[in-house]
C-alpha cells in the first residue's frame, strides 16, 4: 500500500474492532475511508474511487447531500428521540407512513419502522405468523425463499438467507425455513418443454405441497437478487409466482430493500411485472443509507386483520420510527421524485448495461451481463461453453475486485460475479469510467 495513513489505521482498527463479514485475511489490504462526494469515495490516503455499489447498495442519491444533512440536523436539533411505543408517536413517522401509503403498491398501507433490512426480515415474518394465528391457522408458520437470496443475518433472517457460505459457523439454523431454486436465467435448467420463469415458479408450488400448504406463511423474494448477484428474473415468473401463492394461502412477501425507491428503474420492482405483493420490506435507499432505517408495509387485508385483534403485535425496536431516520427519509422521498430516481435509473441503467455488454460480453471468460435499471452484475466463468466456474481457491472474484479498485473502482463481488449498482445519480462520463475499469480489471486478472 502506498501511503502509510491508511495502513496506520488499518493496524489499529485490527486491534479493537470486529467488521461485518469479519476475515482478518481480507481486512488487511482494506481501505479506511474518510470522505464522500458525489458517486465517489476517498480514502485515508486521499486517493479517490468510484463508489461502484452506492456503499452497500444503499447510498442512492450519492454522497454529500445538504439537504438530507439539513433535514436530521433539524430534526435532531427539534426532537433527537422520543418512544414509538403504541402510546407515543412522532409526526415524521406519521408523515412518512402517509408518503409510502401512496408511493407503494396500492394495496400496502400500512407501516411499521426499523433500524434496517434483517430487522425488517424479522418483524414480516413475525406478522406473518401473527396474521395466520388471527385466522386461525396457527400451523401455517413456514417461510419460503430462494437459493442466492440475501435477507439479512439475525438467526431468522440468516435462515431465510440462500447463501449457504452465511450458514455453517452459525447452525442449527431455525427450524420451518425451506428454500427453493432461484429463477437465475443464466443457469436454471427448466425441464423441456416448459418455459424457464413458468418451471422456476413451479419449484414454489412443489415446495408448499412438499411441506403442506397448511403449514406454509409466506413466500420471501428480491424481486431482482441483489447481494446473489443481481439475478433479473423471467418476465413471467412472478405473476405465475402470484398465482401461487394466492391458490395456497401463502403470503408473498417481496423484499425490496435494494429494489425500492427506484433502483430498477421502477419506484418498487414487481411493478415491472405488474405483480401486487401481500408485504414488502425496505432499507437502505429509504434514506439513501444516510440514517439507519427499513421497515414493513402490509396489505389492507393484513392491516383490517390486526386491528380486529384482541392482542397486542408484542415485537418492537427502541429506533423503530426513530423521528431522525423518518426524517431523513421524507427528505431522501423528495430528492426521489423530484430528481426522478427511476426514469433516472431506467435510461442510465440500460445505456450502462449496452456499454457493459459492448466492453464485456465478447471477452472468454465473461459469461453472463446482466441487470435492471441501475443494477448490474458481470459473471466470470472458466469455460464459456458449459457455464464452468473457476474453482474458488483461484479467487478470480476477489482478484478482480483488487485489480478494480486499483484502477479506481470500489465494488463488492458475489464468488466470480461482479456486482455494480452506483449511485442514481452517478453522471453519464462516470458511468462510462466504471465499465472502462471493470474491463481492464478483467483484462488485468484474465488476459
Ligand atoms: N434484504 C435485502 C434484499 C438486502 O439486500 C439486505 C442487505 N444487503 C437485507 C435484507 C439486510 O439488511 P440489513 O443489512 O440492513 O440488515
Amino acid at each position: 500500500m502506498a501511503n502509510d495513513a491508511n495502513a496506520a489505521l488499518l493496524a489499529r482498527d485490527a486491534a479493537h474492532l470486529i467488521h461485518p463479514l469479519h476475515s482478518r485475511a481480507v481486512h488487511s489490504h482494506g481501505r479506511v475511508w474518510v470522505r464522500g462526494e458525489g458517486p465517489f469515495l476517498f480514502d485515508a490516503n486521499g486517493d479517490r474511487y468510484l463508489d461502484g455499489l452506492s456503499g452497500l447498495w444503499n447510498v442512492t442519491a450519492g454522497h454529500g447531500r445538504h439537504e438530507l444533512v439539513a433535514a436530521a440536523t433539524r430534526q435532531m436539533s427539534e426532537l433527537a428521540f422520543a418512544s414509538g411505543y403504541a402510546g407515543s408517536s412522532n409526526p415524521r413517522a406519521i408523515e412518512l407512513a402517509e408518503r409510502l401509503s401512496a408511493i407503494t403498491y396500492p394495496r400496502i398501507n400500512r407501516f411499521y419502522f426499523t433500524s434496517g433490512g434483517g430487522e425488517a426480515s424479522d418483524s414480516n415474518f413475525k406478522m406473518a405468523r401473527y396474521y395466520w394465528k388471527l385466522k386461525g391457522k396457527p400451523e401455517k408458520t413456514k417461510v419460503i425463499s430462494r437459493q442466492w437470496a440475501y435477507h439479512g443475518v439475525t438467526l431468522a433472517a440468516m435462515s431465510a438467507t440462500g447463501l449457504s457460505n452465511y450458514w455453517p459457523m452459525f447452525e442449527p439454523r431455525v427450524p420451518g425455513f425451506v428454500h427453493i431454486p432461484s429463477p437465475y436465467p443464466y443457469r436454471y435448467e427448466a425441464p423441456a418443454g416448459t418455459p424457464q420463469g413458468i418451471a422456476a415458479a413451479d419449484e414454489l408450488e412443489r415446495a408448499i405441497l412438499r411441506e403442506g400448504a397448511d403449514t406454509v406463511a409466506m413466500f420471501i423474494a428480491e424481486p431482482v437478487q441483489g447481494a446473489g448477484g443481481v439475478i433479473v428474473p423471467q418476465p413471467d415468473y412472478f405473476a405465475r409466482v402470484r398465482e401461487i401463492c394466492d391458490q395456497y394461502e401463502v403470503l408473498l412477501v417481496a423484499d425490496e430493500v435494494i429494489t425500492g425507491f427506484g433502483r430498477t428503474g421502477k419506484l418498487f420492482a414487481l411493478e415491472h411485472w405488474g405483480v401486487e405483493p401481500d408485504m414488502i420490506q425496505f432499507a437502505k435507499g429509504i434514506t439513501s443509507g444516510y440514517f439507519p432505517l427499513g421497515g414493513i408495509g402490509i396489505s389492507d387485508d393484513l392491516a383490517a386483520t390486526m386491528d380486529a385483534a384482541d392482542s397486542a403485535w408484542m415485537h418492537a425496536y427502541t429506533y423503530s420510527a426513530h423521528p431522525v431516520g423518518c426524517a431523513v427519509a421524507l427528505a431522501t422521498l423528495d430528492i426521489v421524485h423530484d430528481e426522478d430516481f427511476p426514469g433516472q435509473a431506467r435510461v442510465k441503467g440500460a445505456r450502462f448495461l449496452d456499454h457493459l455488454r459492448e466492453a464485456l460480453s465478447d471477452h472468454p471468460h465473461v459469461g453472463d451481463v446482466r441487470g435492471l435499471g441501475l443494477m448490474c452484475a458481470v459473471e466470470i466463468v472458466e469455460d464459456k461453453s458449459t457455464k464452468e466456474e473457476f474453482a474458488p481457491a483461484e479467487k478470480v472474484g476477489p482478484r478482480i475486485l483488487a485489480a478494480a479498485l486499483e484502477r479506481g473502482l470500489f465494488s463488492r463481488v458475489r464468488g466470480d460475479v461482479f456486482c455494480l449498482a452506483p449511485p442514481i445519480t452517478t453522471p453519464e462520463d462516470q458511468l462510462d469510467r466504471i465499465v472502462e475499469a471493470l474491463r481492464d480489471a478483467v483484462v488485468a486478472v484474465l488476459g
